[in-house]
């Protein structure tokens, strides 16, 4: 008999055939509670993705869970308190997407500096015959700070580098095998940059990190790029700082309030929006619903986890 796993997010279409075929998927918004409760007992494994909540309430309601399989590889969503409480592991999806997530970040720093789109909508709107389009910052030797140079924090310098852009980071702890400099305070980074990019977890530390002082930092010059979490970033502020002019630009792939995204980010020139798809290639979605297979089919199997979180090793 097949093993049933519970489902609490969207999963691509892929991903769930396969599941199905091994698994009795059950999904958790289809249940009434008198069936919920009937079942609770059964399920050992539940699925979510990179954006979905497992509350602690959740986890305490599932009285046999033994494994939160992510796909993604935040999983700010998820209690991990309250998965270690109940001696349940968690496990993501890291690395397969960190080079997608690298690339959609430089094209965002591109795009955003040099308003790509804003010149593709010049040229739609019949505005070339009437002028040239206004000239744009440039992107080659300026200078980046990283906010949060973890796997994705790194493959977006080393692309970087390339461009011959100098980098300096902010972590909250230095790192012994990197070159670049560490600036341990991220207004000191704004500063000190022309592009300020953010790839820190949506924890609840990280919360509004890019406030109103950092974006004041950054400066009506600086670009700020945005593919953590939108729960970094204060969008209010960043909101006043693009209406006052005292920031230079926004490109974002993560919002506050997804799929809600402001009114007022929207129909900017200098502001490059795109809706959280930095690791949606076909070839990445693919490896990382492999990893939530393997992660599953390893703890069936009694095997150790493929990638669980850092809180779960
Ligand atoms: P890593 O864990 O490898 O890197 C995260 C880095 O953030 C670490 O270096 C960590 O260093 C740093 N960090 C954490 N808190 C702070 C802080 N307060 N200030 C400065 N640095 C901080 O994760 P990945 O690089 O693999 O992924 C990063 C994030 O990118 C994910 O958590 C996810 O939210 C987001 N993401 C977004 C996607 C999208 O579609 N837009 C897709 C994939 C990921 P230290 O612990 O030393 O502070």
């Amino acid at each position: 008999m097949k093993k049933k796993v519970l489902q609490l997010a969207g999963l691509p279409a892929p991903l769930m055939s396969a599941l199905q075929e091994a698994y009795e998927v059950v999904e958790y918004s289809t249940l009434s509670d008198r069936d919920f409760s009937g079942m609770a007992g059964e399920f050992e494994v539940v699925l979510t993705n990179g954006e979905g909540v497992v509350t602690r309430e959740q986890i305490a309601a599932l009285p046999a869970l033994k494994l939160i399989a992510v796909f993604g590889v935040g999983y700010d969503g998820v209690d991990v308190q309250a998965a270690r409480d109940h001696q349940v592991k968690v496990s993501h999806t890291p690395d397969v997407l960190t080079e997608d997530v690298a690339d959609l970040a430089l094209g965002l720093m591109l795009a955003t500096s040099r308003q790509i789109p804003a010149a593709q909508t010049f040229i739609e709107k019949g505005k070339w015959s009437q002028g040239s389009f206004p000239w744009t910052r440039k992107v080659s030797g300026a200078a980046l700070g990283i906010v949060g140079l973890g796997r994705i924090g790194q493959a977006v310098a080393q692309r970087a580098q390339a461009f011959d852009m100098s980098i300096a980071y902010c972590n909250r702890s230095p790192l012994q095998d990197v070159a670049y400099r560490y600036q341990p305070d991220v207004v000191a980074l704004a500063k000190e940059c022309d592009f300020l990019l953010v790839c820190a977890p949506g924890t609840a530390s990280n919360r509004h990190l890019i406030n109103r002082d950092v974006l004041d930092a950054l400066g009506c010059d600086g670009i700020l790029i945005n593919v953590g979490r939108g729960s970094v970033v204060d969008e209010q502020a960043l909101i006043a700082a693009l209406d006052a002019g005292t920031l230079g630009g926004a490109g974002l792939d993560v919002f506050s309030d997804e799929p809600r995204v402001p009114a007022a980010l929207q129909n900017r020139p200098n502001v490059v929006l795109t809706p959280h798809m930095a690791s949606a290639t076909w070839a990445t979605r693919q490896a990382m619903s492999q990893l939530v297979l393997d992660n599953v089919a390893a703890f069936f199997n009694g095997s150790p986890l493929v990638s669980p979180v850092p809180e779960s090793r």
